[in-house]
């Protein structure tokens, strides 16, 4: 262990024992180096003195929130690292209901602020990702990402101003607390910075009032183009507060990965949690006499969700989607996932692997509405070309389609295949459910060959002139930036951390 970084912090807030900071070296997708060892700062204060004591001894720095990434985010460079683990940074600083904003420390989850907020009848305006059992708000505004209150927006656009500490250990808060822009938009600076500028200490955040009144309405396509052509115009009107689907192989993965008995008890929970004992028991039947079958001969399906005060106003938006969607040859179905998601908006993250321990990694590209179909076209004639290795290393592909704006949705093509998991895998998979997966030996052929598909799809995707959330180490950035523009972002790293000691590699700086 380093002297001098022993004695700045408490011996408390360090893990040295490789049994327990191995975890630390493994992401969903891949692993890295070992850190030195582990820091878990409990006070914004330690957080910045152990990060200026580090960078003084030329140790680089490597912020991790709840390790929910798949793109190398946090996994270390080839140098001495500190790993700075954000769990213990949780409190909730204020909620200022007077001005709208929530001020909180950036390790707390999704999940834990949602359940501070719901009782005020308060979220965050874009409120968080699938994954925000674990996942941070740290994590959130540092990599961005979209599924919870889309339509208000990616997870930064939520942000109003960040605390946080730079190579030296200096706190620098980048905004109003209730405005921003004030001028150039230094939160929006560290947004999506992916560490490569600091270390979000805490985050002032946006509020608006949760919805009393929600709709939900489910759709089958028989064609790409039905679904497509759909999620683009339900986009453009901006009726949804969510809105995706599901192409043929992830709808029937769907099916198989749940059992129709927890569909009901989560949504169960929910409505009693509102105190609708009563509208808990109609929902929970109406979900039990539907199934599953329905979705048995769909090809394409798409979720909605229109959130608002009035019922009225909830429904008559999602009458407007259903005519919309049926402009495209949308066919009804029982609406059971939109509702089951909603109800358990952040699930345990048990689909971090394949239904039978599949390793599972996500690829995605954001495409504006009028290039989906393009897109998608693109993407399949790239798995047919790959058909025959696919099949021999036992790949199997799906995807996960999402509406993010009126400009905007995200086309996530999913990778399954055959290979033994990790210890982040077997941390983060609910014991139970581990324990029935059937698992697979270790296959680094069938993973190499992953590695190069996915690779193969981020350039097919740079291409399409896509563009990417959580660009970690693994979507190129430089390219899609003129010369002039991508020279100012290095001036911003070199004047902000000259060593180049914050988690260095990502953005590709
Ligand atoms: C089951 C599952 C479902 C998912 N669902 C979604 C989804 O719906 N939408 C979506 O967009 N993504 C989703 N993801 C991807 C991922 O969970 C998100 O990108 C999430 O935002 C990661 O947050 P985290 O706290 O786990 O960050 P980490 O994985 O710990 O870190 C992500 C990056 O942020 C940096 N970082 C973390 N904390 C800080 C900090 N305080 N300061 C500076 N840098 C920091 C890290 O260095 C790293 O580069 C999902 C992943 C899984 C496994």
């Amino acid at each position: 262990m380093n002297a001098a970084l022993a004695s700045a912090i408490p011996a408390a807030e360090l893990l040295t024992d490789p049994a327990e900071t191995d975890l630390f070296r493994h992401d969903v997708y891949a692993s890295g180096p070992a850190p030195l060892c582990v820091f878990r700062p409990a006070t914004v204060e330690s957080l910045a003195t152990g990060i200026g004591a580090a960078t003084r001894e030329g140790i680089a720095i490597v912020p991790r929130g709840g390790g929910m990434s798949y793109t190398g985010g946090y996994l270390g460079p080839d140098r001495p690292f500190l790993l700075v683990d954000t769990s213990a940074l949780t409190r909730i600083v204020e909620i200022n209901e007077a001005d709208m904003t929530v001020t909180v420390e950036c390790g707390i989850t999704w999940k834990e602020l949602a359940a501070a907020l719901r009782p005020r009848g308060l979220r965050v305006k874009s409120w968080g990702t699938l994954s925000g059992i674990n996942a941070t708000v740290g994590g959130g505004m540092s990599q961005n990402g979209v599924f919870w209150g889309a339509s208000g927006g990616s997870l930064v656009d939520a942000a109003l101003s960040f605390d946080v500490v730079l190579a030296d250990g200096t706190l620098l808060t980048t905004g109003s607390a209730f405005f921003r822009p004030y001028g150039p938009d230094l939160t929006g600076l560290f947004a999506a910075d992916c560490g490569a500028f600091g270390v979000k200490a805490r985050a002032t955040l946006r509020l608006v009032r949760e919805g009393a009144a929600f709709a939900y309405g489910s759709f089958a396509f028989d064609t790409p183009e039905g679904v497509f052509g759909a999620m683009a115009a339900v986009g453009r009107e901006g009726l949804a507060a969510e809105c995706f689907g599901f192409d043929p192989f992830l709808q029937a993965q769907r099916m198989k990965r749940d059992s129709l008995a927890s569909d009901v008890k989560s949504l169960a929970a929910m409505m009693k949690a509102q105190g609708s004992v009563f509208k808990a028991l109609k929902e929970g039947a109406k979900v039990a006499l539907a199934g599953r079958s329905f979705l048995d001969d769909v090809p394409f399906s798409l979720h909605t969700i229109a959130e608002r005060r009035r019922q009225a106003d909830a429904d008559a938006d999602m009458a407007e989607i259903t005519r919309i969607v049926e402009g495209f040859g949308g066919r009804q179905i029982e609406n059971t996932i939109p509702k089951i998601l909603r109800a358990s908006p952040f699930p345990p993250v048990n689909s971090i692997v394949g239904p039978a321990g599949e390793r599972w990694v996500p690829v995605h590209g954001f495409l504006p509405g009028s290039r989906l179909v393009e897109g998608w076209a693109a993407i399949q004639q790239l798995f047919a070309e790959n058909a025959a290795a696919m099949e021999a290393h036992g790949v199997q592909a799906g995807a996960l389609l999402a509406v993010v704006s009126p400009q905007v949705s995200l086309i996530e093509p999913v990778f399954f295949w055959p290979d033994e998991l990790n210890p982040l895998h077997r941390h983060a998979v609910e014991p139970a459910h581990l324990a029935r997966l059937k698992g697979f030996a270790a296959n680094p052929a069938s993973t190499a060959f992953v590695g190069q598909l996915r690779k193969d799809l981020i350039a097919l995707f740079q291409r399409l002139g896509a563009v990417h959330v959580q660009v970690a180490r693994s979507y190129p950035l430089k390219a899609a930036h003129q010369p002039e523009g991508w020279a100012a972002l290095e001036a911003l790293k070199a004047q902000l951390d000259p060593q180049g000691l914050m988690n260095p590699g990502v953005l590709g700086l």
